[in-house]
């Protein structure tokens, strides 16, 4: 990085485009083992029947990939019970958001979303020229639809709705989501993103994907990335109006999707079972962390996703170097909170000493 005027003429929006801050990889601290709880990561290794399929795809590298993502594509339509015209791929669901981004929002155009949320979401709308409009989370760190429908303008040419939220946790009710759709103009693109809906266990957590054969502006954003544990081949998809996904495959990267991420996801969808007994089991872990930091005193908004709050505020930042010094790397938002991603057993465990620590030396 450097701050370094450009010796060219860039646009002048970049001015204003926020940098993505990348976990932080763990850092050795004697006699204990580090670990990342920073970036939402599945803590398992890919299953040996998904780095089979990488391998084996690794024997074509020479060659482009399958630009139409047929089969990954074909399989995505069986298990979701959607047709194919409806499926658009990208390199993780980022890149998807700005394909969405790019084809619903020209300069000045405004983006709704709620404020705190995803990272990834400002430096997207900013990058393309629109502008964001940010809607505070209520008090229990929840998106306030309400507040969201009102922020609505003739401006407004895209909602992102994140469930479950990420940093915070809380997942929107089905109910929620169809007062805010019946409230929203029918022709404005909604954005649901699901990165993390395999985590939810709540009963009344929308179903977004019924939803969006009934209201032709939603979409559905969903990536391999989390539940998968595929991360690291970017890997995600919308299912969207035909219409939509059309155009999301004009504004998507051409061979943007490695046939190593097709193939890994389809070896994915085939082990399903054996990956979401793994979700099932960090679930589990969730469960036990934020029922014993809500123990110790913490207030803990609801989580839904494979993370937890922790509301620090102005000691978002301490406590993090302090888990750190512990061989802990978590994910500050300075003056904000805490994310912590649930991960190994023992890491788990550890941000459980950690927190008590901070509540009898801080608190
Ligand atoms: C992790 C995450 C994604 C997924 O990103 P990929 O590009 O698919 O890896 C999308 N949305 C949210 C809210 C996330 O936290």
């Amino acid at each position: 990085m450097t701050d370094q005027p450009a010796p060219v003429r860039l646009r002048s929006t970049l001015a204003g485009v926020p940098a993505y801050v990348p976990g932080k990889p763990p850092a050795p601290v004697e006699g204990v083992t580090s670990y990342k709880i920073s970036s939402n990561e599945n803590p398992f290794p890919p299953l040996p029947s998904v780095t089979q399929a990488i391998s084996d795809a690794a024997q074509q590298v020479n060659r482009y990939p399958d630009m139409g993502v047929v089969a990954l594509t074909e399989a995505l339509a069986v298990r979701l019970g959607v047709p194919v015209e409806q499926l658009a791929t990208g390199t993780g669901s980022v890149a998807v958001l700005a394909q969405l981004v790019a084809i619903a929002c020209d300069p000045d155009d405004e983006v709704v979303y709620a404020w705190r949320s995803f990272e990834a979401y400002p430096i997207v709308v900013a990058l393309s020229g629109a502008r964001s409009v940010q809607v505070p989370l209520d008090a229990d760190a929840r998106h306030d639809l309400d507040a969201m429908a009102e922020a609505i303008t003739d401006r407004t040419r895209l909602v992102v709705v994140c469930t479950p939220n990420n940093p915070t946790g809380p997942a929107v009710t089905e109910q929620e989501l169809r007062a805010f759709l019946d409230k929203v103009p029918s022709d404005l693109l909604v954005v649901v993103d699901e990165a993390y809906v395999e985590f939810t266990t709540e009963e009344s957590v929308s179903d977004a994907l019924a939803i969006a054969q009934e209201y032709p502006n939603v979409v559905v954003l969903r990536t391999f990335s989390k539940a998968y544990g595929l991360a690291g081949l970017r890997i995600g998809y919308a299912v969207a109006h035909a219409a939509v996904a059309t155009a999301l495959r004009k504004a998507a990267t051409p061979f943007g999707v490695t046939d190593l991420a097709q193939h890994a996801a389809i070896a994915s969808l085939a082990a399903e079972d054996e990956l979401l007994a793994r979700v099932e089991e960090l679930v589990g872990e969730r469960e036990r962390v934020v029922a014993g930091l809500r123990e110790q005193g913490w207030q803990v908004p609801q989580a839904q996703g494979n993370f937890c709050w922790l509301p620090l505020g102005d000691d978002a930042v301490p406590f993090a170097q302090a888990a750190q010094e512990r061989g802990l790397m978590v994910r500050p938002f300075a003056g904000d909170g805490v994310r912590c991603t649930i991960g190994e057993t023992e890491a788990n465990d550890r941000l459980l000493d950690v927190a008590a620590e901070w509540l009898r030396t801080q608190g």
